[in-house]
């Protein structure tokens, strides 16, 4: 039998209609200002669909455009300026960013508070003692999606392949704290599918389109496909779709996968921020 969808768009639009529900009866909007750096494209569609995303749902909402060689202490200001912006509850810097710009640094440069992205080291922090505050958006969205499926996560096997700190570190953390027990791989796990084929959840954020086929999954495993590679016109996931959906008893699609939820994730964090913010004065 095949696998069933985990249809990411359906539950981010009801993430979406809540938040701007909740939205809709503060006496201050909940704002998100961007900060992007340069002109990558990929970058600015982004940048656009999260403006996009925040009008949708009655929040304030504002872009900060600098250009590609604009200096570290320029951006720093910028940042320090949005901290102290009333009307401001998140604020976010587009990644990646320039080669002579220090990314740790701009983003420790964000109020803990205001920081939707959860990227900061107090909040990563947080989630590592397990004080989930302003958890980042993907692995947040990735939770809420297994948790669609109706299996519990508690006393499951997790593998999650990828170790980056804006999912596959993050993630981890989240399933620990369900009660999953888990596996991190990375480039240098080999064989890969020896740990693959273990997952009673398998997450894959790496990169590589059909990085996982269906012979690397274990029968009746719930797949999270976070990859996004642009190949020609397309957006390609990690896992090869077809082959692992004949094994696999639920799994993401790429797109409207994971991806609509990120979003979706990000303006429940921004409305958290606004309604945390007159108890952080
Ligand atoms: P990243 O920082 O580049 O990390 C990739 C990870 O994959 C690294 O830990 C790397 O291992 C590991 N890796 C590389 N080749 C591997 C292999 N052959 N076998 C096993 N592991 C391997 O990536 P990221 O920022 O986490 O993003 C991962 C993917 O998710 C990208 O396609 C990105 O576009 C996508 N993404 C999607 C969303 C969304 O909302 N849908 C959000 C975030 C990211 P090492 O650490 O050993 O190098």
């Amino acid at each position: 039998m095949k696998a069933k969808i985990i249809d990411g768009k359906m539950a981010a639009e009801a993430i979406r209609n809540q938040v701007r529900e909740k939205a809709s009866s503060m006496k201050v909007k909940p704002g998100l200002a961007v900060i992007i750096v340069g002109n990558d494209p990929a970058s600015k569609i982004y940048v656009r669909k999260k403006e996009q995303a925040c009008r949708e749902v009655g929040f304030h909402s504002v872009v900060v455009e600098l250009p590609e060689d604009v200096s570290e202490l320029k951006l720093l200001q910028q940042i320090d300026s949005l901290n102290q912006d009333r009307k401001i509850h998140g604020i976010l810097v587009q990644l990646p960013l320039p080669g002579h710009i220090d990314e740790r640094l701009v983003i420790d440069a964000i109020l803990p508070t205001k920081d939707v992205d959860g990227f900061t080291p107090i909040n990563m922090g947080n989630l590592v003692v397990g004080d989930n505050r302003l958890v980042p958006s993907t692995p947040r969205g990735i939770i809420k999606l297994i948790e669609s499926t109706g299996i519990k996560i508690s006393g499951k096997h997790a593998v999650v392949v990828g170790r980056s700190n804006i999912v596959g570190k993050p993630v981890s953390l989240l399933l620990q704290q369900h009660g999953a027990t888990v596996t991190m791989c990375h480039s240098r796990s080999s064989p890969l599918e020896s740990y693959t084929k273990q997952a009673d959840i398998l997450i894959s954020a790496v990169g590589k389109p059909k990085l996982i086929k269906g012979d690397m999954v274990k029968k009746g495993a719930i797949v999270i496909d976070v990859g996004t590679t642009k190949v020609g016109s397309s957006i390609v996931g990690d896992v090869d779709f077809d082959s692992a959906s004949d094994v696999a008893s639920f799994i993401t699609p790429v797109p409207g996968g994971v991806g609509p939820m990120t979003i979706a994730c990000l303006l429940e964090n921004t409305l958290q921020a606004a309604q945390s913010f007159g108890k952080n004065l």
